[in-house]
C-alpha cells in the first residue's frame, strides 16, 4: 500500500453554509430556479438562538448556547439533529438545516428540514449535567418544536439518551407523552428497532451500489478506509467487512489504523468498546488519521465532520469512489477536484440519508402506535436507498452532471414544486 505525503498546512476553507450555498446555486443555476426563490432557499425560515444557563455538579455555573435552525417546511414539519460540540456557531447549523431539507426531499420523506446544536463539548460534562443542558435547551426550545412542526434527532454528540430527556421534557410541558416529538428515541421508549445502525447501513447499500457501477467487485479485492468510528463510520465499517470488501484502515479523533491485510473490525469494536478510542488496537499499525484520506484504497467513506476533503487534500485521493457518511465532508474546490480525477463521490444528502428515513419510519411507527419489525425496517430502509441511488445515478447520466448537482438538483426541484404549489402568502 502507498500512503500519498501530506501536505503541510491547510488552506483557510469557507464555512459550512459557503459550501451548502454554493451546491444550492449550482443546482439553481441548472433548474433555472428564479431569483427569488434561489434567495428563498438559500435562507432559513426561522432561528431560535438560545442560551442555556447550566448548575454544573460542583455548585457553581456555567453557560452554552444553542440553536434550532429551521431551513424549510414546504413538504411538512421540519427534521434533523441535535449536536452537541465544542464548535457548533450558528452558520454550520445553517448549512446542516439545508442539507437536511435536501435530504429529506431526494429520499422523498415528507419533512423540511432543521438542526439544532450546542456549543459543548460534551465529554467535558457529566451525564447529570448533560441531562440538566438538554432538558433546559428543550425547554428553550419548545414553542417551536412538535410531531407536526420540527422532530429532533440525534446527531453528533448526542444520543438516544438525549432524545429521552428531550421527548420527556416536551411532554411534560404537554400534560401528555409525546412519542412523536424527536425520534431516535430508546427503544423502550418508542424508538424504532434498526434506527441506532440505518444511517450505516444505508450507507453501505449505496457503497456497494456506487462500487458496483465502476467495475469494482464486492470481494476481499475491493479496499475501503472509513474516516470516524462513531453512530456512523462504525456501523459502515462493520457491514462493510460484512459484505467481503477488507477495511484496510479507519480512524477517530484520537487517531488512525491502518493494516494491508485488513482490520478485524468485531475485534476493534471490542477494544473501542472498553478504551473509547481506536487508538492502542493491537491488530493494525498506528497511522495519523490526516493520511486515511490519502490512501491507496477503492472505497473512500469519511464520516466524520464537515470540511475534511479540500483543495489541498482532494489532488492526493486515490479511492475510486467516496461514498460521504458524514454531513459536508467535500468542499466545493475538492469536488471539482476530484470530478477532474475520475473520482465518483456519492453526496451526503443520498449516502447518509438512511438515519433520517428510519426516523421517519420511528415517527409514523409512534403516531401510529403500531411497531415493525426489524426486518420490516431493514427492507424499507434498502428499498428506499437503492431507489434514491438509481434515481439519482440515472439522472446525472442523463444529464451530464456530477451525482451531487443531480441529487441536489432533484431535491430542490422537489421542494420548490410544493412551495409553489403552496403558493406564497400573503
Ligand atoms: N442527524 C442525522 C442526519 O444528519 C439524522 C437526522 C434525523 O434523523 O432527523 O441525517
Amino acid at each position: 500500500m502507498t500512503i500519498a505525503p501530506i501536505l503541510a498546512a491547510p488552506a483557510p476553507a469557507g464555512t459550512p453554509l459557503d459550501d451548502a450555498r454554493a451546491q444550492l446555486t449550482e443546482a439553481a443555476q441548472f433548474l433555472g430556479l428564479s431569483d427569488g426563490l434561489h434567495r428563498l432557499l438559500a435562507t432559513p425560515r426561522r432561528e431560535v438562538t438560545v442560551s442555556i444557563p447550566l448548575r454544573r455538579d460542583d455548585g457553581s455555573q456555567d453557560l452554552f448556547i444553542g440553536h434550532r435552525v429551521q431551513h424549510n417546511f414546504s413538504r411538512g414539519p421540519a427534521k434533523g439533529g441535535i449536536r452537541y460540540a465544542p464548535n457548533v456557531d450558528l452558520d454550520e447549523v445553517r448549512a446542516l438545516a439545508m442539507w437536511m431539507t435536501w435530504k429529506c426531499a431526494l429520499l422523498d420523506v415528507p419533512y423540511g428540514g432543521a438542526k439544532g446544536g450546542v456549543r459543548i463539548d460534551p465529554r467535558n460534562y457529566s451525564a447529570n449535567e448533560l441531562e440538566r443542558v438538554t432538558r433546559r435547551f428543550t425547554s428553550e426550545i419548545l414553542p417551536v418544536i412538535g410531531p407536526e412542526q420540527d422532530i429532533p434527532a440525534p446527531d453528533i454528540g448526542t444520543d438516544e439518551k438525549t432524545m429521552a430527556w428531550m421527548m420527556d421534557t416536551y411532554s411534560v410541558a404537554r400534560g401528555h407523552t409525546v412519542l412523536g416529538v424527536v425520534t431516535g428515541k430508546p427503544i423502550a421508549l418508542g424508538g424504532s428497532l434498526g434506527r441506532a445502525t440505518s444511517t450505516s447501513r444505508g450507507v453501505v447499500d449505496v457503497a456497494l451500489a456506487a462500487l458496483a457501477s465502476r467495475g469494482l467487485p464486492i470481494a476481499s479485492s475491493t479496499t475501503a478506509a472509513v474516516q470516524g468510528f462513531g453512530k456512523v463510520g462504525r456501523g459502515a465499517a462493520r457491514f462493510l467487512a460484512d459484505a467481503g470488501l477488507t477495511v484496510t484502515a479507519v480512524s477517530d479523533q484520537y487517531g488512525g489504523l491502518v493494516s494491508t491485510g485488513g482490520i478485524d473490525i468485531p475485534a476493534l469494536e471490542r477494544h473501542v468498546d472498553l478504551t473509547g478510542s481506536v487508538v492502542g488496537f493491537e491488530g493494525a499499525d498506528p497511522l495519523d488519521g490526516a493520511e486515511l484520506l490519502e490512501l491507496d484504497v477503492d472505497l473512500l467513506v469519511p464520516a466524520a465532520v464537515e470540511g475534511v476533503l479540500t483543495a489541498e487534500n482532494a489532488p492526493c485521493v486515490q479511492a475510486k469512489v467516496v461514498v460521504e457518511g458524514a454531513n459536508g465532508p467535500t468542499t466545493p474546490e475538492a469536488d471539482s477536484i476530484m470530478r477532474e480525477n475520475d473520482i465518483l463521490v456519492v453526496p451526503d444528502i443520498l449516502a447518509n440519508a438512511g438515519g433520517v428515513v428510519v426516523s421517519y419510519f420511528e415517527w409514523v411507527q409512534a403516531n401510529q402506535a403500531y411497531w415493525w419489525t426489524e426486518a420490516e425496517v431493514e427492507a424499507r430502509l434498502k428499498e428506499r436507498m437503492i431507489g434514491a441511488w438509481e434515481q439519482v445515478s440515472r439522472y446525472a447520466g442523463s444529464k451530464g452532471l456530477t451525482l451531487r448537482t443531480a441529487a441536489t438538483a432533484l431535491a430542490v426541484e422537489r421542494v420548490a414544486e410544493a412551495h409553489t404549489l403552496r403558493g406564497l402568502y400573503p
